[in-house]
Order: C-alpha cells, then structure tokens, then sequence
C-alpha cells in the first residue's frame, strides 16, 4: 500500500522533499497557501493552514503530517492529534520552535547554554537590561520571524516602542525576547534527525553566513573546526531533540563565541537552509532523511561524500531576472555548479534558488559555488552583515 505524506506549506522545503519521495516510492501532498507553489509539482492542495477544517481535511487524506514551515497554530495541530492523526513533529515539541520565548524557557531548565536573555514587556524593563549588558540588547518579537524579520539591534529602549505598542494593541499581554549581543567568531549550524521511537542521525557541523539577516552561505564541514566544539554541537542536539521529542529534521543554530563557548541561537524544526548541501554532500540529504525519520523509518548515513561543499544561496533582487533564463551561463560558467531552481517569482529579498559545489580544495569551491551564484544574481557584496 502507497504511503502518504502530508507538507503543510508550499515553499522550496516541500519542493525539495519530493524526488526523496519518489526515490522511496512515497506519495508526498502538499497544503499549499496558493496556486503555482514552489511544491506545486506534487500533488497539492489549496487551502489556508490557520482554518482548522481545511486542515483536518488535509489530514484525512495522509498517513502523517508533517512540515514545510512552523506557522501552523498549535490548538490546530492538538485537534490533529486528538482526531488520532500521526502529526510528525508534534505540538509538544513543535510550540518551542515557534516561540522564542518559550524556547529560551524551556532550554533553560535543560541547563542549554544561551545567550543572556529577558523577557521584557516594556520599554523600562528593556532599559533595565540594556544597563546591565553594556548598552546593547538584541531584541526579538517571540511569534513570527523568520530570515532577520522580527530582529533588531537596539542601543535605546525608545527603538522598540513600535513593538510594544503593537503587542499592546494584540491585547494577549505578550512580551519581547531580549537578548545580549553574542560577541561571535562566527555562527554554526548543527542538524540531526530523530525518530520517533527514538533513534537520531546527526550531520557534520556546518558554519553559515548571514547577509543582512539572512543565510547567505553554508560550508560543510565548519572549515577547521575543533573537534572538541564539534562533539559539544553534537551533544547539545542530541539533548535538545530527545528532551524536546523532537520528530523529523531538527537544525540547532549556535553562535561560536569569541572565547570558545557555543551558545543556541535558534531551532527549526523541518529541514533547513543549513541542510541544503547534504542533497549533493551528505550520504543521505536532509529531505529523505526528514521523511524517513516522521515515517518511523530507519535512517541513512549522514557521512559527507566530499571533503568541502559548500551552497550559496539566491535571493532576489534587481540583479535577479527569471531563474530560468539565467541559469544557461551559470551551467555553461561553472560545470561544476549543482543549480537548484525554486520555481518563485524573483521578488526582492526572496529565496528564489541555490548552489551547490562539491570537491576537496574549500578555495576552489567556494570560487566555484560564487560565481555560479552571482551568475544568477545573488549579491554577495561585502559589509552587507548585520543582524
Ligand atoms: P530568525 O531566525 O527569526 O531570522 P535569529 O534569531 O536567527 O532570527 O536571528 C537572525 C540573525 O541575527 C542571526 O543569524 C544572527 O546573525 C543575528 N543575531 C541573532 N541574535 C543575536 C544575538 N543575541 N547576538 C548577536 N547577533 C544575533
């Protein structure tokens, strides 16, 4: 009997699941927000994730459920569950990675180390933290953000009286996550896969780069890490998927600190743009791994096949034409290149595809995966980071 896996949201994360699923014979459909998804090459569905008919509908039609993207509203996913519904992750570990606020909570009474964090409701309790941090906080709304949105770097407490105002008018007596500034050498990405009944698979431990808020590279393996900070990244996942019981593709996102400590940043708790390269570099990708794991499937090999990958990411912008018409001289440029297309309209800021270069010399590859991407229009100008 075919089995059916259900992607609620249509984006490139659903998109890249399907030719894992049909390598395994799987029949993968997708919930999509609307027509012509990024997913809209499986079978799909046309409906809204926060209207809880449409999604026990979509339900009734799979054998699990799973996710391209985190938004969907935990009393929905808790009526799945209670219809008897195999939701992979669950809402029990779900509602940390869609509250920051929650997240911190919870990692805390796990003894997980974090940056120096507050919750803070107004702008006194803001000043209060900024004195006793050195007068620099980064603060971020605990609902809703994603890629840098819902982050700011603030020196004044007046810098977020639009956000208090607006979590007053929400009338739910909700609050800001306010955190130190990490000083970071640089930021690490550690993903693992875990069943449910229990087994887990961890990746090498990537090193991403943000531009303006939003991941702009992956290199995997993290070039020259220590192996000692390695095996911290591994144990700080593997304690937070099983306390958590975390299903599926969880991507821990730490900063490296300056004087050698790893701290969480953040959890994502789908496959993740730091996984991207493991469809090329890894023995197994994150994609199949990801359906493997929510279907309570033995899970591959994670071993990176070469000594360096590296993926570059595409976003839109002036420079971005249709995908479509750019990538016959990125292929002709860089034969190397493995060019992964979206199928998204080019808007600005948007993630519209990416690269991926493998090899042994990290110079080479990374050269290689640059010029394919800028060939497409990514802009990877320096002096663009910040948070
Ligand atoms: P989101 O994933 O919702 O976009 P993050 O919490 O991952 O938001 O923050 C986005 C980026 O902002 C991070 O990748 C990092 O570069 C920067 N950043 C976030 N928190 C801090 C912090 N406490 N100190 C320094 N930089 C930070």
């Amino acid at each position: 009997m075919t089995v059916r896996i259900g992607v609620i949201g249509g984006g490139q994360l659903a998109r890249m699941m399907i030719p894992a699923a049909v390598n395994l014979g799987l029949e993968l459909e997708v919930l999509a927000e609307n027509e012509g998804s990024s997913a809209h090459l499986a079978a799909t569905v046309v409906g809204d994730y926060r209207d809880p008919r449409t999604v026990l509908a979509f339900a009734q039609t799979v054998d699990v459920v799973t996710f391209d993207h985190e938004h969907v509203p935990e009393t929905i996913l808790r009526q799945l569950v209670a219809a008897g519904h195999s939701v992979q992750p669950g809402p029990d570990a779900l509602r940390f990675a869609q509250d920051k606020l929650a997240m911190r909570r919870r990692l805390g009474e796990l003894g997980v180390p974090m940056p120096d964090w507050a919750e803070v409701s107004n702008e006194d309790e803001l000043e209060a933290f900024l004195a006793d941090h050195g007068g620099e906080a980064v603060i971020k709304t605990s609902r809703g953000g994603y890629d840098g949105k819902g982050v700011r770097l603030v020196t004044r407490a007046a810098e977020a009286a639009d956000w208090f105002t607006a979590l007053n008018e929400d009338g739910r007596g909700g609050a800001l996550l306010a955190e130190e500034r990490v000083e970071f050498r640089r930021e690490l990405a550690q993903l693992i896969a875990r069943r449910p009944s229990g087994g887990t698979a961890l990746w090498p431990v990537v090193e991403t780069v943000q531009r303006r808020g939003v991941c702009s590279e992956v290199f995997a393996p993290a070039p020259g890490i220590n192996p000692r900070v390695w095996e911290l990244a591994a144990s700080i996942a593997t304690r937070i998927a099983t306390e958590l019981g975390v299903t599926g593709v969880l991507a821990v996102e730490l900063f490296e600190t300056t004087d050698d400590r790893l701290l969480v940043n953040e959890l994502a708790m789908r496959p993740h743009n730091s996984g991207h390269w493991s469809i090329e570099g890894s023995v197994t990708s994150q994609f199949e791994q990801h359906l493997r794991a929510v279907l309570d499937l033995p899970l591959g090999a994670t071993d990176a096949r070469a000594p360096v990958t590296v993926m570059v990411n595409v976003l839109g912008g002036p420079a971005t034409g249709s995908l479509a018409d750019q990538y016959p001289h990125a292929l002709a440029d860089q034969p190397t290149a493995k060019i992964h297309n979206y199928g998204k309209d080019p808007r600005p800021g948007r993630k519209v595809g990416h690269v991926t270069v493998t090899g042994d010399d990290l110079d080479t590859v990374v050269f290689q995966a640059r010029a394919a991407a800028a060939l497409l229009g990514a802009d990877l100008s320096e002096g663009a980071e910040d948070a």
